[in-house]
């Protein structure tokens, strides 16, 4: 089996746009949050999304609750690095208010909004704006009538929710939105979105909700999102943690890096450490992540405890640290220099921070 054969081609959707960023077609799979900040707190909700940003975010969402988180959010827009968007419930109001202050895109789902009169008046104002629209099906929150009728949720449930609501703006002619199908068990999630994914040309928004803390979550998520990336299903992901939301959104970039769906910053290449380690390949390993975390470049750096598999994997990567007698330092498959144990994070860091300065001047 060759490398590529682990991915089947990716689904063709139909391309959106949010404000910049487009999901869906060819674009790249976008990484997206949301705030947990309050959102009427303004500048509190601007510091989380500009710390969003330069973790890599592509896209935010915000909670925008009632009509005075509205005012809040057109002023939280204005200077956002980031296009926005807002997951509204029910209240068509909030939905016209933010339409008409300016919003990225619109999560909101047409058959909770109620009557007619005001879903056609929610779809036409953000017709009318050029603003897409994200159906977000839950599995915790179905509808009555379908939660009578299944029992249980499953992921023919959440399915059939969200078919009704893509029959509504079918109805009205309004092909610009996207689609979510989370649940917290993996296998109704990914069962879900196999199933819709035949049924509709829109792009699909990933993620398992409610998925846990930082590590299981993690784990849950890259899983059941890994998943559905591998058969080609999915144009933007959001990894829901109970953890602080950059931490989502390393792991979602984590999730596409594994997968060679998308790079970005040091991708560390690193031994688990054994007694045979001639340096202390964790402590290295933690220090670089955390002084290079903001680097945005993508570059491979392999860090190997011995000669079992330090060479072949340092020759590998752009940079690479092979333990040793002494210690080797490789560059494109070349050793450069030798590196004395006490000396390894100061070299590693400039050889890093040299390579990607390199890249840089041989891209200009
Ligand atoms: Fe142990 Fe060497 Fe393997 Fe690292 S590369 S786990 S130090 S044998």
């Amino acid at each position: 089996m060759t490398e590529t054969a682990l991915l089947q081609p990716r689904r063709r959707s139909r391309q959106i746009q949010v404000g910049s960023v487009a999901v869906g077609g060819d674009a790249p799979i976008s990484v997206q949050s949301m705030t947990n900040t309050d959102t009427c707190d303004v500048e509190a909700t601007l510091g989380q999304i500009r710390a969003l940003a330069a973790a890599g975010a592509d896209l935010v969402r915000i909670s925008v609750p009632t009509l005075e988180a509205a005012e809040a959010f057109a002023r939280i827009r204005a200077e956002s690095p980031l296009p926005l968007i807002s997951d509204i419930h029910f209240d068509h109001r909030i939905a016209l208010r933010v339409l008409e202050l300016g919003v990225d895109c619109l999560r909101i789902n047409p058959g909770n909004i109620g009557r007619e009169d005001r879903v056609r008046d929610v779809v036409e104002s953000a017709r009318d704006h050029g603003v897409p629209i994200r159906i977000g099906v839950n599995a915790g929150s179905l509808e009555k009538e379908i939660q009578r009728r299944y029992g249980e949720p499953s992921a023919t449930a959440m399915v059939e929710s969200a078919l009704r609501h893509i029959e509504i703006l079918d109805r009205l002619n309004f092909p610009d939105f996207k689609v979510s199908l989370k649940a917290s068990s993996i296998a109704m999630t990914v069962v879900a979105y196999r199933l819709l994914a035949r049924q509709i040309e829109q792009p699909l928004h990933l993620g398992i909700t409610e998925a846990g803390g930082l590590r299981s979550g993690s784990v849950k998520s890259a899983i059941g999102i890994g998943l559905l990336l591998a058969e080609g299903i999915g144009d933007t992901l959001r990894v829901s943690l109970a953890a602080d939301p950059v931490q989502e959104v390393k792991v979602g970039f984590d999730i596409l890096k594994g997968l060679q769906l998308r790079s970005r910053g040091i991708n560390f290449i690193a031994c688990p450490t054994c007694s045979r380690q001639k340096f202390d390949v964790i402590t290295t390993v933690n220090t670089l992540e955390e002084r290079l975390d903001s680097v945005a470049k993508p570059l491979d750096v392999a860090i190997i405890g011995c000669v079992v598999n330090g060479p072949g994997e340092a020759k590998e990567a752009a940079l690479g640290i092979a333990g040793g007698e002494p210690n080797l330092l490789y560059r494109h498959g070349e050793v450069v220099t030798k590196v004395e144990n006490r000396d390894l994070l100061t070299v590693l860091e400039s050889a890093i921070r040299q390579e990607l300065e390199r890249e840089e001047e041989s891209a200009r």
